[in-house]
């Protein structure tokens, strides 16, 4: 059966899977990603993952994977395949889509993690059918996946989308990319968990435990919790006053509180916008499995895209 192989590689672990032409998941994995022994490591892990992926398609799916998509964190330049930096994994110009080429023999495509959720959400997740959408995670930081036409926009150096650093509270919080007052230090998940900690005296308290304080109407967490859906909405009314999304797609680890940030968050982007249109604000579908599905999808436009040039005349 027709497929590829779809890797997408995260600070502690990495999802795989063998995907039909279809879109189908034929098969699934998962394993460490083993950072404490190294960027080298790590590579290595990527490789080998990639042709045990290969080995298993020609045994159980009775012919060898067709083209490769992965999926690093980190600064990607995708047009050239090297994963430029990752702090969490300490590479720097890795070749990855040369080494990996070279190991499985077919065409290999490399995405930014962000970015090619953004591509999944966008295409067959919460943005189904969005010909511009902005997918926005709000998870340990925040990033930005800009969708046009079935594309994710990368920028000219690799950075488009980084909204989490626009600056939302000037002279605010320092921000370890230098500025201060940037968007994810108010809004992610990791900020909220931070706020609720200090302000409710529990170390432990997260995110969701705010979440879940304001759906039980306590007046502390409805006050930590709409500071960040106010930074929030600042952040993405600077956004969609650029990009003019038809679908504001929200994910990451803070979107699980549902309703109790989304009907907040509607609102609080509603009373910003002027002459603005009001995108539809809908949360993630894909989850944690984005990266790996848009690995993909990736893997599967390369053959498609080679396709359509050998009919070309
Ligand atoms: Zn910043």
């Amino acid at each position: 059966m027709r497929h590829v192989i779809a890797l997408d590689v995260g600070g502690t672990g990495m999802k795989a899977a063998l995907v039909g032409d279809d879109g189908t998941l034929l098969h699934r994995a998962r394993r460490a990603t083993g950072r404490e022994r190294g960027p080298d490591a790590v590579v290595a892990t990527i490789l080998d993952f990639a042709e045990d992926l290969r080995a298993y398609g020609v045994e159980h799916l009775g012919t060898p994977a067709l083209a490769a998509g992965l999926a690093v964190p980190g600064i990607v330049d995708e047009e050239r395949g090297i994963a430029s930096y990752a702090a969490n994994l300490g590479w720097r110009d890795v070749p990855l889509r040369a080494l990996l080429t070279e190991r499985l023999g077919v065409p290999v495509a490399l995405g930014h993690d962000v970015r090619t959720g953004g591509l999944a959400e966008g295409r067959i997740g919460a943005g189904k059918g969005a010909d511009r959408f902005l997918f926005v995670p709000l998870g340990t930081g925040i990033a930005g996946a800009i969708g046009i036409d079935g594309r994710v926009e990368a920028g000219a150096h690799g950075f488009a989308g980084e909204i989490g650093h626009i600056v939302v509270r000037p002279g605010g919080a320092p921000c370890p990319c230098g500025q201060h007052g940037c968007l994810e230090r108010y809004a992610s998940a990791s900020a909220v968990s931070e706020t609720w900690a200090a302000v409710c005296g529990k170390p432990d308290a997260d995110a969701a435990d705010c979440a879940a304080a304001v759906a039980s109407g306590d007046p502390k967490a409805v006050r930590v919790w709409q500071e960040a859906v106010d930074a929030l909405a600042d952040g993405l009314v600077t956004a969609l006053t650029l990009l003019d999304p038809r679908t504001l797609i929200i994910g990451g680890g803070l979107a699980e509180a549902g309703e109790v940030l989304f009907q907040p968050l509607r609102d609080a982007v509603r009373q910003r916008v002027t002459f603005q249109k009001l995108p539809a604000i809908v949360p993630a579908a894909l989850g944690d499995t984005a990266g790996c599905l848009g690995a993909g999808l990736l893997a599967r436009d390369l053959l498609n895209h080679t396709d359509r040039t050998e009919v070309t005349p």
